[in-house]
């Protein structure tokens, strides 16, 4: 065995991890230096290209059926009954013939004429085509360029994952069962990828530098994320010392099961509430198991991530009602869809912008695109029949935002209404409070509004001007920071003021050092991560 080697990062979801690496890279799709083999050889490579795609995407279908994947096996189907079209292979084939092109650039020639001209239609479904051509023209070059892309849900069990960068949407995609940790490059304590990390219970280190250079796949490694520390090449005495505090850390998790069915009360007898930040409707489970007296957010726009269409409402109402009937009857509050800024949706086709923080996301997006919302909120409407479902929107500004989101519900009652569909008529709407405009304007929107929700992770990013995930600015980033504390007191005060319950969802919520504060400050609901609701409401009765 060599000599060990360690590396440093942010510990954002703590625990410890023994495993082998599988480092996931963008690969690069450069075919420059690929040369012209012959026209023969060179059709044959396609075919056999196209035959091994062909093969292996029929596969995934008749997976993906039996998991339940339908949408997903849907839109490969699409892919095959495209790529099956003579012309286009013929037209690939003739590139190779007569302009003595490679295999490779035949079919990003073509792939690329076929993109042009189904993205510059008006129709939206036509439109769509143009992403499943690229999804076509990538695997069929990784294949020619012999790249072999590691399938994230499919890893081997003791799996520790390393990315640069893990998306919201290759994080969802995790088997918490296979794997030990995550180790990522990009990213802080409160990025999407850490939030999911903690959901699942999976111990994660952000912030170690060059993480997908670094490391091999194959490699042995410990993970400390309880020190944010990565052992390459473990001894065997730092193997059996992570072995015994893996094994300690279990046994503390055993200890915490006795919260599970107390309640959340204070030494001195005040009753708070903690419940579960959730982002897939499968995460309910992991919610009730845990003990969460209600979800206090469901951050919905994963329902619109990895595919190439929004989801439709009655698939919206699906996922809606199904959290609302596992929670029998408690709160639980679902968060209008919250795209952009670090949470990209490709086909929703929000235009580049120099500073997406600030830009077009959450309301701002809805806002605009009415039709979307809509969809969105009949849906919540109509799950809202199934048990008690809460609407809550994200990143709200002024109080115009939420009259203007207020109208648009009122014109989706009486849409279901003419329909005769059933829904809920009086469903609660509350707001996010996450920017220093809705802190300073929180008496005037508690008037308007049913609940708050503080949310810290973007409250404090927007406070101190820090961006949650950059290392060179992180000691600014500080929920503890006292403008971000005098900001969540105002939110607080106010809410009290005007006789709303006001909680707080985000990371901050399950903070020792924030606990006694907010108790002190009369917060009512604390919603956290599955994995912190235990140690979260064990602080708080240890309260006095
Ligand atoms: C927050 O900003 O605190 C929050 C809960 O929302 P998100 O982390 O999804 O932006
Ligand atoms: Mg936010």
């Amino acid at each position: 065995m060599g000599i060990s080697k360690t590396y440093k990062g942010t510990a954002v979801s703590e625990g410890y991890g023994i495993g082998k690496a599988v480092v996931i890279k963008e690969a690069e799709l450069d075919y420059s230096g690929v040369k012209f083999s012959g026209a023969d050889n060179e059709c044959k490579r396609l075919d056999d290209a196209v035959n091994r795609y062909t093969g292996e995407t029929k596969a995934l279908i008749e997976s993906l059926k039996k998991e339940a994947g339908e949408k997903n096996a849907e839109i490969l189907e699409g892919h095959l009954v495209m790529l099956a079209d003579p012309f286009m292979i013929g037209q690939m084939k003739e590139n190779i013939t007569s302009s003595s092109m490679t295999a490779e650039k035949a079919v990003a020639e073509v792939c690329g004429m076929f993109y042009t001209m189904f993205s510059s239609t008006d129709d939206e479904l036509t439109r769509q085509r143009a992403t499943d051509v690229n999804d076509i023209k990538n695997s069929l070059l990784k294949i020619l360029l012999g790249i072999e892309e590691v399938d994230i849900a499919r890893v081997p069990k003791g799996s520790v994952l390393i990315a640069s960068d893990f998306t919201p949407s290759m994080t969802s995609k995790i088997d918490s069962q296979n794997v030990e940790a995550i180790i990522g490059e990009v990213g802080g304590v409160t990025s999407h990828s850490a939030i999911i990390a903690r959901a699942m219970g999976i111990p994660c280190i952000l912030g170690v530098k060059d993480a997908d250079n670094v490391f091999t796949s194959g490699e042995s490694l410990v993970v400390d994320a309880v020190k944010g520390v990565v052992i390459a090449c473990p001894s065997e005495d730092e193997i059996k010392k992570y072995t015994e505090l893996k094994e300690q850390e279990k046994q503390e998790r055993l200890l915490l099961k006795e919260y599970i069915n107390k309640p959340t009360v204070t030494k001195n007898g005040i009753t708070k509430a903690v419940y579960a930040n959730i982002a897939k409707a499968e995460d309910v489970h992991s919610a009730v198991v845990n003990g969460a007296e209600g979800i206090g957010l469901f951050r919905t726009e994963f329902l619109y991530m990895d595919r190439t269409e929004a989801p439709s409402e009655d698939e919206q109402f699906e996922a809606y009602s199904t959290v609302a009937k596992a929670m029998g009857g408690k709160e639980v509050i679902i968060r209008t869809l919250d795209v952009g800024g670090d949470k990209h949706i490709p086909y929703l086709q929000i235009e580049k912008e120099d500073n997406p923080f600030m830009g077009l996301r959450a309301i701002r997006y809805c806002l605009k695109n009415t039709e979307l919302f809509k969809t969105q909120l009949r849906a919540l409407l109509r799950a809202a029949c199934f048990g008690n479902i809460k609407i809550m929107l994200p990143l709200v500004c002024t109080v115009d935002e939420v009259l203007r989101a207020k109208m648009l519900l009122g014109e989706c009652k009486a849409e279901l209404e003419s329909k005769g569909v059933q829904f809920k008529k009086d469903i609660k709407l509350g707001i996010m409070v996450e920017t220093p405009a809705a802190v300073f304007v929180s008496d005037e929107l508690a008037a308007v509004t049913d609940f708050f929700s503080i949310g810290t992770n973007d409250l404090t990013g927007y406070t101190m001007a820090a961006d949650r995930g950059n290392r060179e600015v992180s000691y600014l980033y500080d929920s503890n920071n006292p403008a971000v504390l005098k900001a969540i007191e105002t939110v607080i005060k106010n809410a009290k003021n005007a006789g709303i319950p006001v909680g707080m969802c985000g990371e901050a919520a399950a903070d020792a050092d924030m606990i006694p504060r907010l108790i002190k400050w009369g917060l009512d609901e604390f919603s956290v991560s599955s994995s912190a609701i235990l140690k979260t409401r064990k602080i708080i009765c240890e309260y006095e």
